[in-house]
């Protein structure tokens, strides 16, 4: 941390400063510049110290600006792990050097919804299955999921074809109970600050996917990573779904692709992109799906239905069945290009 002091400042200002960092328990190193002084702190804050000293600057008089020099999250940074997270479920890769699909509808509707789009996926060359049980829905009125059914048939139709699941979990409670029935935990982008989700789901021993907030700074997203590792959790995958958006009139959220290599460069967790809800729009998907792989990513979550014109949520941005086999062909082909293993 580097607290830079008003061009005015006094010297007791100054030492304001200077004691509010002793009372913390840390050393100030005061930096005379040539017209305003800064002091910095060498030593690295433990998250209580930075608390109470952020309470305690954030009274004092005579200060520009504070800019940290350290993240706030450390087991999700890759100044802790060197090493990219690399891991396999079912012999399925997640990580560095592979580049792994996850598709399936929106929701789970019925066995045959499922089945066909599992096929679909299969045939293309894909190994994880997506589809919601429990939907998050802005509107009560909404279709909300077959909720234990629809867990109950995700399994089935994933036993049954080879493939690994992943399903979201709502809330904390009811992570034992999806736990039983799916491969991965998925919490959504509304879920993102669920801090009771993200404990439950760290503690379950599961691999999380965890979604971006629509408003998530980069930082917020990491630390809510940070939740399911502190927990236990190892295996976690972040993943980029779309941001708030300035203009809704063309694209559903704003697909923040430069977040990829951010992601890379901060943390050492496998990045993911979702250009299905990231546009919300099918024809504006295998575009910005192929744009993700070139841009870094490790795997893309794409929605597809057998019928998306029939779908029970999110139809308008499920690939068809021909757009999903024309995108993994491109895929296939672009991975190559850039020496990745399309799984
Ligand atoms: C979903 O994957 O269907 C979903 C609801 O995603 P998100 O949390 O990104 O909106
Ligand atoms: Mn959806």
């Amino acid at each position: 941390m580097i607290i830079v002091m008003q061009l005015e400042a006094t010297q007791a200002q100054i030492d304001a400063v200077a004691g509010a960092i002793r009372e913390v328990g840390l050393d100030p190193l005061i930096l005379p510049g040539e017209d305003r002084v800064a002091i910095g702190i060498p030593a690295a804050i433990k998250p209580d110290q930075r608390e109470r000293l952020d309470s305690m600057l954030g009274s004092l008089e005579g200060i520009n600006k504070i800019s940290q020099t350290s993240r706030p999250y450390k087991l999700a940074s890759i100044e802790f792990k060197r090493q990219r997270t690399q891991f396999e479920i079912k012999g399925v890769g997640f990580g560095p050097d592979q580049f792994t699909m996850i598709a399936g509808p929106c929701s789970i509707e019925s066995y045959d919804q499922l089945d066909e789009a599992a096929h679909l996926v299969q045939s293309a060359g894909g190994k994880v299955l997506r589809g919601g049980a429990f939907k998050p829905r802005t509107s009560p009125y909404a279709f909300q999921g077959l909720q234990e059914e629809g867990l109950k048939l995700m399994k089935q139709v994933g036993d049954a074809r080879g493939l690994v699941t992943i399903t979201e979990v709502m809330s904390g409670d009811l992570v034992p109970m999806v736990a039983e029935y799916t491969d991965i935990l998925q919490i959504g982008a509304r879920s993102m600050q669920n801090f009771p989700l993200l404990v439950a789901a760290g503690r379950s021993g599961k691999p999380v996917f965890l979604k971006r907030g629509p408003g998530a700074t980069v930082d917020e997203f990491l630390l809510a990573a940070e939740y399911v590792l502190n927990q236990g959790g190892s295996q976690v995958i972040l993943c980029e779904r779309g941001i708030l958006p300035l203009d809704r009139s063309y694209t559903r959220n704003t697909f923040d692709l430069a977040v990829v290599p951010v992601l890379k460069e901060y943390s050492h967790l496998p990045v993911f992109a979702d250009p299905s809800h990231g546009t919300g729009v099918a024809k504006y998907v295998p575009p910005m799906a192929k744009a993700a792989l070139v841009a870094g990513a490790d795997g893309l979550m794409v929605e597809v239905h057998p019928n998306p014109r029939e779908a029970l949520s999110d139809g308008s941005q499920a690939l068809t069945p021909d757009q999903f086999t024309a995108l993994m062909a491109d895929l296939g082909k672009l991975a190559q290009a850039v020496g990745v293993k399309l799984a």
